[in-house]
C-alpha cells in the first residue's frame, strides 16, 4: 500500500525516505512544497529529480480527506464536512476575527466521554482521526481558503475544539501537532495552537512533555459532585488531580497560564455560589476563564445562561482577581458553534467497547 505522506512529521518523513535510500533533505524539500506550498501531485515538485518524482508516485501519495458540505455565515464563520471513510465525517470550521483566525478541529469522529451537554458525544463514538486526517483539515482549508501557499496564509491560530478529546488521540495529534508548529510546514507559534481537554490526566502529562503548546482545560464545574455529572470523566480524575496536572502542565508549557473552559448552563453551574467557589479552587493554579454560552442542539436537556446572569458570574470572577472572557456564539446558525459538531458518525454500538479502551490505556 502507499504510505500516505501528508501525515507524517519530519522525523516520520525523513524515515521515510531512509527506507526509501533517499538523502534526509529530500524529506524537508517534500514537506514545504506539501506543507507549505499545498502541493500534492508529486510532478509538480520541480526541484526532485524526475527519476525521484516518478518513485514517489508508485510507492507514495498526498491524500487528503475529501470535503462533502461546505457552509458559511453571515459572520464569515465557515464549516466544513469532511468525509474520512465511507461511514464517518468530521467537522471543521473557520472563524475570521480582526487581528486574526481560527481554525478549529477535530480529532475523533464522535467521542467517547459523553458529556451531558455535547451534541458530539450524544453522537457516540466511531474512531480516532489518523495524523493524515487531523493535519489534512488544515491543509484542506488553505486550499479551501484560495491560500494553499504559505506567503498569503490567513489562519494564524488552531485549536482542537471540534469533534472528539484530543487527548486520547495522542498517537495521532502529537504528529499533526508537531507539523502545525514546524516552521518547515506551517510555523505557527506554539502559543497559538491550542489543545482542549476535557481533563484527561495521563494525556496532559503526556504532551507536556513531548510537544507542549497552548492548553485548555474544559472545568464546567467548581465542585466534584457537580463535574461528576457534567463531565464523566471527573469520576475518574476528580478535580484535585486535574488541579495538580495543570500545574505540571505550566512548568513547561509556551503560555504561563491555563484557559478554564466553562459552559453556562441556565440553573445547572451558573450561580453566584458556584462563582465564588471556582473563584476559591482558581487560587491554586495560573488560569483564565473563558466562559462559552451552552449552545442549544436537538436532544438537549440544557438551557444557556441569560446575558445578564452570565456578567454577574463573570464580574464575580473578575473581582477575584481572574481574567474572564465570555466567547462570542459563533456560526450557531450552521450548528458550528462550540459543542455543535456532530458530522456523521456511524456508532454501531462501538461505544461500550471505547469506553472500556479508555478505561484500559488512561489506568
Ligand atoms: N473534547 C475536548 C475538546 C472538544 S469540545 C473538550 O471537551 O475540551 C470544545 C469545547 O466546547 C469544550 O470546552 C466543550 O466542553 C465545549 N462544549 C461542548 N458542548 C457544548 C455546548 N453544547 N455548548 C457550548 N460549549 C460546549
Ligand atoms: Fe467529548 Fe469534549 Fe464533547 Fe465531552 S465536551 S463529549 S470530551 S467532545
Amino acid at each position: 500500500m502507499k504510505e500516505n505522506l501528508l501525515g507524517l512529521d519530519a522525523a516520520g518523513l525523513a524515515r521515510f525516505f531512509e527506507g526509501q535510500g533517499e538523502k534526509p533533505f529530500r524529506a524537508r524539500q517534500v514537506q514545504r512544497w506539501i506543507h507549505q506550498l499545498g502541493v500534492s501531485d508529486f510532478a509538480a515538485m520541480s526541484d526532485l529529480s524526475k527519476a525521484l518524482r516518478e518513485k514517489l508516485a508508485r510507492t507514495a501519495s498526498v491524500t487528503a480527506p475529501g470535503i462533502v458540505g461546505d457552509e458559511t455565515t453571515a459572520d464569515g464563520t465557515r464549516k466544513w464536512l469532511v468525509k474520512v471513510d465511507g461511514a464517518n465525517a468530521v467537522e471543521s470550521v473557520f472563524i475570521p476575527e480582526t487581528g486574526r483566525a481560527t481554525l478549529c478541529v477535530s480529532s475523533q469522529a464522535g467521542c467517547v466521554l459523553d458529556c451531558s451537554f455535547c451534541a458530539t458525544g450524544k453522537q457516540g463514538f466511531n474512531r480516532n482521526l489518523s495524523a493524515a486526517e487531523i493535519v489534512g483539515q488544515l491543509w484542506l482549508a488553505n486550499r479551501e481558503l484560495g491560500s494553499p501557499s504559505r506567503s498569503h496564509r490567513i489562519i494564524s491560530n488552531v485549536v482542537f475544539m471540534g469533534m472528539g478529546e484530543p487527548l486520547l488521540n495522542l498517537d495521532n495529534v502529537i504528529p499533526a501537532v508537531r507539523l502545525m508548529i514546524d516552521d518547515n510546514a506551517y510555523g505557527l507559534s506554539r502559543r497559538r495552537v491550542t489543545v482542549s481537554t476535557s481533563g484527561v490526566v495521563p494525556g496532559m502529562d503526556r504532551l507536556r512533555d513531548e510537544c507542549p503548546v497552548a492548553l485548555a482545560v474544559s472545568l464546567h464545574a467548581p465542585n466534584d459532585r457537580l463535574r461528576d455529572e457534567l463531565v464523566p470523566l471527573n469520576r475518574k480524575y476528580p478535580l484535585r488531580e486535574l488541579i495538580a496536572a495543570c500545574n505540571r502542565y505550566l512548568e513547561k508549557a509556551p503560555r504561563d497560564f491555563i484557559t478554564f473552559e466553562y459552559v453556562m448552563l441556565d440553573g445547572v453551574n451558573d450561580s453566584d455560589a458556584n462563582a465564588r467557589e471556582l473563584a476559591a479552587i482558581s487560587r491554586e493554579v495560573r488560569c483564565k476563564y473563558n466562559l462559552i454560552p451552552f449552545n442549544p442542539f436537538p436532544q438537549a436537556d440544557f438551557k444557556r445562561s441569560d446575558p445578564e446572569r452570565i456578567r454577574r458570574f463573570a464580574e464575580i470572577l473578575s473581582r477575584a482577581g481572574l481574567t474572564v472572557t465570555t466567547r462570542k456564539t459563533r456560526g450557531d446558525d450552521i450548528a458550528a458553534a462550540c459543542g455543535q459538531l456532530a458530522g456523521q458518525v456511524k456508532d454501531r454500538t462501538k461505544r461500550r467497547l471505547a469506553t472500556r479502551i479508555v478505561a484500559a490505556s488512561t489506568q
